[in-house]
């Protein structure tokens, strides 16, 4: 079927004159031109003479071979063809060329029917032309014998003639066959691409050629079916199926957890971010914006996550449903001054109740332990006494201690670690027991200690106080079994509970790297119960739960409120005072520490850790929830630090609101900034100074020391710190001047000012500005400093030195440097 006709010039068979000839090509790289002036003959038809004259001229001594049947035959033939083809041959030599170009651009679209019906019609004219080419071959056969020498074009026609026409008619049938199934295939498939079509007609072409279209036609569907279908995906354009969902895009997200999320296979997220412009593999991050852009290509609407909200899953209200709520141990800590005998209490207070358990059982020490006492209430201690996991704990947020057990040796009464341990408690909001340590010794003086705590604001009982008091020796025993029931009592008072049911949350009281074990931490379980194979995240760690070890060294399957357990299978050592969270799967832990390491990441980079009023109030804002603003106080006297106190507990607005955590009299100690640093507060020292030991503290730790010597100013920066108003002063430092003699210049190095130091000292690493005429022009950094050949820190007045800048080099004779320093400094008094 791949014949083509072209209209040409009349050359062939020009027996009536002005007859059109069509060159037809055949698959073999045959042409035959045809005569089309047949519509004329055929107008002679049905007079049969002049048909029967023209035919049997045209094939001259052929038709002298022939038979008269056989003319006859052939003649009809030709006459039934001719008569079938008139209208159309007409229209067709005109539109032959257009038609042709036409049907080479939509070949590709005849779909089965279409193919079918032409193929019966080329079927059909194939076997008439068959039989006709054979009459011809016999007929040319015979004429070569007869007129081998004659080179007449003619001689060809009539081989050429009749075949070609007959076969002219399937171009003919074909071109509306294709414009039918051109209109089929649109109405079919609106969408299909030009593109498509070429590449399907030139399939559909070979197919022709190989001549097994009805086998191929149904798979090329498929095919194409298939292809769509494919395409669909790729693009997810296939609007069908499409499911919109609402994705959460937190501010960085991986590619393929956006995929998930999205339920979109990777590859197509790839992909649709390559188009956009941005080339990232399966597990890299891409920004929300980017991730926006993504989701909203792909259909599905976007639910904005910021970078805190990733935590919202794990920021519930502890234990919200009353309902659920049982009764739970107390968490003790044990606090007093150095050598007043608290580690000799705690193993006091184990040997005791592990005594009565199995006799000789190793304890492992994991940071905490359960003891049961007589009454069968069951107790937690912190086996870590000091106050420095009492503070660093609560300076995490992570305040896991119900009651304090204040050991005061009866020998020593009240030292300063005493003082501070009740500070800490208040602070927390503690409740206090006294233990009265070493009675056993002959100079032991318990009442002295019940008088000096008088104090500190905490009345025992012996003095018809509410704070209870018992008397003991750790070395003997004595009144331990008293200590335990007083804790269990008070733990009663405090109505304890907690809810088993809901994800375990707890607190990390240690952690270490073990060799053989990897990362452990001993976590006591707050709320929830902790399984064997929960999901957590612990601070900026995450981890599944491996194994529970239990105070005993006992593996466990689980852990409830109050109990303390080393925790196996985490990812890295996270800190004593993290968070311990239980959250439904691994993504969301792996986001939560990832979110929390950028955190802490970003923490790091801000200079310094100081708590700083600002940092306090900025927090503040962030946190809706912060509205107190946590001061120390220490004045002169006692007159001052009390109206201080009241003027600064006057000062509130909507945002933060001053809470005065300790007013004393006297210097600033390194008790109390160890207390501002576990309560992030700053220290105000009226009329007093802090002393060598709290200033290096504070610097250490980061707190800040504020001051003053009169009140207004003093309140008026807490209501202007109070306000976000407050911001830190700069203050700089003159260190000297110099003035330009000469100016040189170095290839390499640039130009460098040789200089005369006029005031003060050059300094290398100091602050610059150029000066020309008392107008600053330029301000930065040295980028040397040299005194003759070496260059050094500092060159004092009267000395001349070489100077260059930092990425400046408009220097000039007679310009001055100034150099500075900068610090930020604290405000002081007025
Ligand atoms: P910590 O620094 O508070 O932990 O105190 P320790 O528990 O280390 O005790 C300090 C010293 O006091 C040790 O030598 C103990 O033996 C001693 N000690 C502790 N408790 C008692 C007690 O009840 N009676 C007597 N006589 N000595 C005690």
């Amino acid at each position: 079927m791949s014949d083509q006709n072209n209209g040409d010039g009349k050359k062939t068979l020009s027996i009536k004159g002005g007859a059109g000839t069509v060159k037809q090509s055949f698959s073999h790289g045959r042409t035959k031109s045809v005569v089309v002036e047949t519509k004329r003959r055929k107008v002679a038809i049905p007079k049969p003479g002049s048909t029967a004259a023209k035919v049997a001229n045209a094939q001259g001594a052929v038709a002298q071979n022939l038979s008269d049947a056989e003319f006859d035959r052939r003649k009809k033939a030709l006459e039934a063809a001719l008569a079938n083809e008139a209208d159309r041959a007409a229209k067709e030599q005109e539109e032959a060329q257009a038609r042709e170009r036409e049907r080479e651009r939509l070949r590709a679209e005849k779909d089965a029917e279409a193919r079918a019906a032409e193929e019966a019609e080329a079927e059909r004219l194939e076997a008439e032309r068959k039989a006709e080419a054979e009459a011809a071959k016999a007929a040319k056969i015979a004429k070569t014998k007869k007129v081998a020498a004659e080179p007449d074009p003619v001689a060809d026609a009539p081989l050429g003639d009749k075949p070609v026409r007959s076969r002219d008619k399937a171009p003919t049938d074909s071109a509306p066959a294709a414009k039918r199934t051109d209109r089929d295939e649109d109405k079919r498939n609106t969408r299909a691409k030009t593109e498509d079509n070429r590449r399907r007609s030139g399939k559909l072409t070979i197919t022709q050629a190989l001549g097994d279209q009805g086998n191929r036609q149904r798979s090329m569907a498929a095919m194409k079916r298939r292809q769509e279908r494919d395409k669909r995906k790729m693009t997810g354009s296939g609007e069908r199926e499409k499911v919109s969902r609402d994705v959460q895009v937190p501010d960085a997200i991986t590619v393929q957890e956006l995929a998930n999320r999205m339920a979109e296979r990777a590859a197509a997220v790839v992909k649709a971010l390559m188009t956009n412009g941005i080339m990232a593999t399966q597990n890299q991050s891409i920004d929300h914006e980017t991730a926006t852009l993504i989701v909203e290509e792909f259909g599905h609407r976007v639910v904005r996550v910021s970078d805190s909200q990733v935590e919202d899953i794990i920021v519930a209200t502890p234990d919200d449903d009353e309902a659920a709520q049982v009764p739970r141990p107390p968490v003790v800590t044990i606090m007093g001054h150095v050598d007043h005998g608290k580690t000799s209490l705690l193993d006091a207070i184990r040997k005791t109740t592990v005594a009565t358990g199995e006799a000789g059982g190793i304890t492992q020490h994991i940071g905490a332990y359960q003891v049961e006492t007589e009454s069968g209430a069951v107790l937690t201690f912190l086996d870590t006494p000091g106050h420095a996991a009492f503070t660093s704990m609560r300076s995490r947020g992570a305040q896991v201690t119900d009651i304090v057990v204040l050991v005061v040796a009866a020998d020593d009464s009240v030292m300063p670690q005493t003082i501070e341990a009740i500070q800490h408690a208040k602070a927390a909001k503690v409740p206090l027991i006294v233990a009265i340590n070493k009675c056993d010794k002959p100079d032991a003086d318990p009442n002295r200690v019940r008088t000096a705590l008088l104090q500190h604001e905490i009345v025992v009982e012996k003095m018809s106080g509410d704070v209870q008091d018992v008397e003991l020796s750790a070395k003997t025993g004595k009144g331990i079994d008293n200590l335990l029931e007083a804790i269990a009592l008070q733990s009663e008072l405090l109505e304890l509970t907690a809810n088993p049911a809901r994800p375990a949350a707890g607190a990390v009281i240690e952690a270490k790297l073990d060799v053989g074990r990897g990362p452990v931490a001993t976590v006591l379980v707050q709320y929830g119960t902790l399984r064997k194979g929960d999901i957590f995240v612990v601070g900026e760690q995450w981890g599944r739960v491996r194994a529970l070890i239990d105070d005993q060294g006992d593996r466990v399957d689980e852990a409830g409120p109050s109990v303390p357990v080393e925790v196996l299978g985490l990812n890295g050592t996270p800190e004593a005072g993290d968070t311990l969270n239980v959250v439904p799967d691994e993504a969301r832990a792996r986001e939560i520490a990832e979110y929390r390491a950028g955190v802490s990441k970003d923490k790091r980079a801000a200079a310094g850790a100081a708590t700083t009023l600002d940092q306090l109030l900025a927090q503040a804002k962030a946190n809706e929830n912060v509205i107190e603003l946590p001061v120390l106080v220490k004045a002169d006297v006692q007159g001052s630090a009390e109206a201080i106190t009241q003027a600064l507990e006057k000062i509130g607005n909507e945002e933060v609101r001053v809470r005065v955590l300790l007013s004393g009299v006297g210097a600033v100690t390194e008790s109390d900034v160890t207390l501002a640093s576990a309560s992030n507060a700053p220290i105000i020292g009226f009329n007093v100074r802090a002393n060598s030991q709290a200033r290096e503290s504070a610097n250490q730790k980061g707190v800040e020391i504020r001051y003053y010597s009169i009140i207004y100013d003093l309140v008026d920066d807490i209501k202007l710190a109070a306000s976000g108003m407050l911001t830190p002063e700069i203050k700089e430092t003159f260190v000297g001047n110099a003035e330009i003699k000469e100016v040189f210049k170095i290839t390499g190095a640039g130009k460098i000012a040789g200089c005369i130091v006029t005031d003060g000292y050059a300094r290398r690493h100091a602050g610059v500005r150029l000066l020309r005429d008392n107008v600053v022009i330029h301000e930065g950094k040295l980028k040397t400093l040299k005194r003759f050949k070496d260059e050094v820190k500092e060159v004092p007045s009267g000395q001349e030195c070489g100077m260059a800048f930092e990425n400046y080099e408009d220097i000039r004779v007679g310009d001055v440097i100034e150099i500075f320093t900068t610090q930020e400094i604290e405000r002081s008094l007025a």
